[in-house]
């Protein structure tokens, strides 16, 4: 089969980009991990076997080429109510649904099974190196990748992997740092939790979107208010990189599919949702967090809602505190009650001092400082 071929199936189904490459294992990716153990043990832990997918034979053993596709997943306009707090990555992410970007993977994985090629599609091996091995794009130094020819060249792209086993000539590695001397490290200095610590070098378990979906207990109260009003993923480091401006500085249509479910996605719906609720309209969408794991959606939601500095939330607050009985929940409706300060806040934070347990009463105290 000719690459031409794979090619113009690719675009023809809609991907934005595709390049090829070889199965070589990712011996600096090896030496990376080596090196940073401790910091990356929790994605181990959680089931993501990274180690495994640095030789891509561990996942197709008659494996010959690895096809990368590319789809730009901020193509349109995110409504502005959900920007700024839900990582865009996360907006339209069809992963759970079996949505259009299934759809098409899966027309073009049977389009390869018709021509006599196998594929595998594996979710561990090193995507964003993967794609710089095939030509797709270079690194910024807050680790994105950043397209080589699409969506002016910026870093909004998702690439997907495919393994396959066929011979196809690999493309041009593109494996460096495409960011212009005069920038002075933006992303660096505006990373709000001091994540990214040097170029190309960031500890995930400081990162936002990290802290968003696995924190373990209420956030620290020194990280509060650096971590916004994102409830979930944090773009920061990408939306201050002059490599995006091109792309983030023309008017895009709306994407009509995420404007659907913007008011799912409303703040005082998120801080009062159920069970069902959560399951029917949230985790289909975005999925790290289990089922028990509401309360940290709530939390997060409670923390956005002080940051945002907008009174509006203070009932809705109040509200939740009482019908909540999760110590993290509320302890986050207590700072963030007293972020927020007002009257109404303050009589709110004295009234719940009477009922509550210690570790609450601690944060109502502390809140209560602030007035
Ligand atoms: S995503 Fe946010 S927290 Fe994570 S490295 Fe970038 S700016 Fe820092
Ligand atoms: S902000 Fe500057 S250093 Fe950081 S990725 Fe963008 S161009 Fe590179």
């Amino acid at each position: 089969m000719e690459k031409s071929e794979v090619i113009d199936k690719a675009f023809e189904l809609g991907f934005d980009d595709i390049g090829f490459t070889t199965m070589e294992p990712f011996e600096s990716q090896k030496e990376i991990l080596d090196s940073r153990k401790r910091e990356y043990a929790w994605l181990i832990l959680s089931g993501t076997d990274i180690e495994k997918g640095l030789d891509p034979k561990n996942i197709m053993r008659h494996g010959k080429s690895i096809i990368v596709l590319i789809d730009v997943y901020f193509s349109k306009s995110f409504p502005s109510g959900l920007e700024g707090y839900f990582g865009r990555a996360y907006l339209d992410d069809h992963r759970r649904t079996k949505g259009p970007l299934y759809q098409r993977l899966k027309v073009f994985r049977s389009f390869l099974r018709d021509n006599g090629i196998d594929s595998r599609s594996p979710f561990n091996i090193p995507h964003r190196l993967t794609s710089a091995r095939a030509g797709l794009g270079t690194f910024g130094k807050n680790n994105f990748l950043y397209s080589n020819r699409i969506a002016r060249k910026s870093s909004w792209i998702s690439p997907i992997p495919l393994i396959v086993d066929y011979e196809f000539e690999p493309d041009e590695p593109t494996i460096e740092v495409g960011c212009p001397k005069w920038c002075k490290n933006t992303c660096i200095a505006s990373c709000p939790t001091g994540a990214l610590k040097a170029p190309n070098t960031i500890d995930p378990r400081k990162c936002i979107s990290f802290l968003s979906y696995y924190q373990i207990g209420i956030t620290p109260l020194e990280i509060r208010e650096q971590m916004g009003t994102w409830v979930y993923g944090c773009d920061r480091c990408q939306e201050v990189c002059p490599r995006n401006r091109p792309w983030l500085s023309q008017n895009l249509s709306p994407n009509e599919r995420v404007a659907d479910k913007e008011e799912d996605f409303n703040l005082v719906n998120l801080l009062h949702m159920d069970l069902e609720y959560y399951q029917t309209k949230i985790w289909p969408h975005m999925f790290y967090q289990s089922f028990n794991e509401t309360w940290r959606w709530k939390m997060n939601v409670a923390r956005a809602m002080g940051n945002s500095l907008d009174q509006k939330y203070i009932p809705e607050l109040i509200k939740a505190f009482k019908e909540n009985n999760d110590d993290r929940v509320n302890g986050m409706i207590a700072w963030a009650l007293g972020r927020l300060g007002g009257d109404e806040s303050k009589t709110a934070l004295e009234s719940f001092l009477e009922h509550s347990n210690e570790k609450v009463r601690e944060e109502i105290s502390l809140a209560l400082e602030k007035f």
